[in-house]
């Protein structure tokens, strides 16, 4: 027999999770579906923190940033191709997603820095761990506590939809068993297609062959999903490849270690480019160089300021020596080349400027404190720029722009917000706006407010 709600959720990533929140306090009954057998999606791997320009934590720590700032370097990294309206609204909404969050006891308070921005705008957990994990088991408190229920293994396989608005979905359960599920609203957070190699071979053939960082749920059920309803995509060929992937277990290197002072080096010894560039040109990079890969290179103080680093050691990524010349002959590295460089690098930190490659932050202090530490990466498939097109309320559009009565997309299932280029940082911001959106709307609508 059919099951009534107000608003069914579909996935348990950060905008799934914030959208049922915000519904259930709005007055929704909700419901919950994911088809993993675990909570908290791609975004249980989120690195790096979460991107908010004006915010009180910046306030506190005498950081000066603009919204206007926020949103000129999103779009430049975007390549200018961010759907304006959408950005303006991210960037507009950045700070209350962060109190947001700090009235639900998850604080960011840290702030860090990635690639393509100037100003340190990425929030973080007091104790510099990484975000995705905090994130998530934040959220999961907040959804016990409200008492809101999750159905695990199970998949939504349709969206249902009368007289051109949805009436709720289709679902199968572990046991290949299907029902139907009422509701006025569905808010699809199902996040990108990353783990689909299928899918990303369709759209960019040449990236064949690569490792990607992502859960195997990325598999852009969602947008097939809305597809078949009517909604319409764009960017689907804009996908992201992080720089800093380990390549033996797909594991990502946050970018926070950049961020927190780490370089790049060549198995020649050398740095090669400005490091705190964007993900798609830093990737491309590698790619050039002769054996496609290259080292994040640290020292002692980088590993000290970022707790990922002690996680990538214990996992056995990181190849460590007491000396800078000691730690070239395990990479089976020129010892004078990789000497120059730190050398090189360091007077650039000393005056504060890379003569050489530019880079303009993050040149936090020399690299000159042993144990000197190094770790083996190249790029992975990471995000999923593309997806379905959304208006500000979060609603799903056809190709017509107008609006699927009762259908909600948030979080990387949705299109167009980063262009052509995901700033690190912004999809943490991304889900947690328009989940929160997404929840607010899809409750007002199925309760006739
Ligand atoms: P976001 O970052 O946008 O919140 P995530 O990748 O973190 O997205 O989370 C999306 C979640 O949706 C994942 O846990 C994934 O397993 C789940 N999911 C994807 N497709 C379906 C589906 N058809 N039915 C139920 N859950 C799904």
């Amino acid at each position: 027999a059919p099951v009534n709600y107000d608003v069914v959720v579909v996935g348990t990533g950060g905008a799934g999770l914030a959208a049922a929140i915000q519904a259930h306090d709005d007055g929704a009954r909700v419901v919950i579906i994911e088809k993993m057998p675990t909570i908290g999606g791609n975004t249980i791997k989120a690195s790096v923190g979460m991107n908010a320009a004006e915010t009180r934590y910046q306030k506190l720590k005498g950081i000066e940033d603009s919204k206007e700032l926020f949103y000129e370097e999103t779009l430049k990294g975007g390549k200018f191709k961010n759907n304006p309206v959408l950005l303006r609204e991210f960037v507009e909404q950045a700070p209350e997603a962060i109190e947001w969050l700090a009235a639900k006891e998850i604080e960011l308070c840290d702030i860090t820095i990635t690639g393509g921005m100037s100003i340190d705008r990425t929030h973080r957990p007091e104790d510099r761990s990484a975000v995705g994990g905090f994130l998530i088991s934040g959220l999961v408190k907040n959804v016990n506590q409200r008492n809101i229920e999750v159905l695990l293994e199970t998949s939504v396989a349709e969206i249902l939809v009368e007289n051109g608005a949805v009436t709720g979905v289709k679902v199968v359960d572990e046991y290949n068993d299907s029902r139907i599920i009422n509701a006025k609203s569905v808010i699809v957070a199902t996040g990108g297609f990353s783990a689909n190699r299928e899918m990303v071979v369709k759209y960019r053939p040449e990236l064949d062959g690569f490792v990607t960082t992502n859960h195997k749920g990325a598999t852009g059920s969602g947008i097939a999903m809305l597809q078949h309803i009517g909604a319409d995509t764009v960017d689907m060929g804009e996908i992201q490849i992080h720089p800093t992937v380990e390549q033996t277990t797909s594991y990502l290197i946050s970018e926070a270690m950049r961020g927190g002072g780490a370089i790049l080096v060549s198995q020649a010894g050398k740095r090669f480019y400005n490091e705190m560039e964007t993900r798609d040109k830093v990737s491309a990079e590698i790619i050039a160089l002769p054996e496609k890969s290259a080292w994040i290179v640290f020292d002692e103080q980088v590993r000290a300021n970022n707790k990922a680093a002690d996680e990538y050691i214990a996992k056995g990524f990181v190849i460590s020596a007491p000396t800078p010349h000691e730690l070239a002959v395990k990479l089976n590295m020129d010892q004078e080349a990789l000497q120059t460089t730190l050398g090189r690098y360091n007077e650039f930190v000393a005056k504060q400027d890379d003569e050489d490659f530019g880079r303009k932050t993050a040149l936090r202090h020399p690299l000159n404190k042993g144990p000197y530490f190094a770790i083996r990466i190249a790029p992975g498939v990471h995000h999923t720029m593309g997806g379905v097109t959304i208006n500000t309320d979060t609603a799903v559009l056809d190709a017509q722009k107008a609006v699927i009565p009762g259908a909600w997309g948030a979080g990387e299932v949705v299109g167009g917000i980063h262009g052509a280029n995901r700033i690190g940082g912004n999809a943490v911001a991304d889900i947690i706006i328009f989940g929160i959106k997404a929840g607010h709307n899809a409750a007002k609508l199925a309760l006739g407010h």
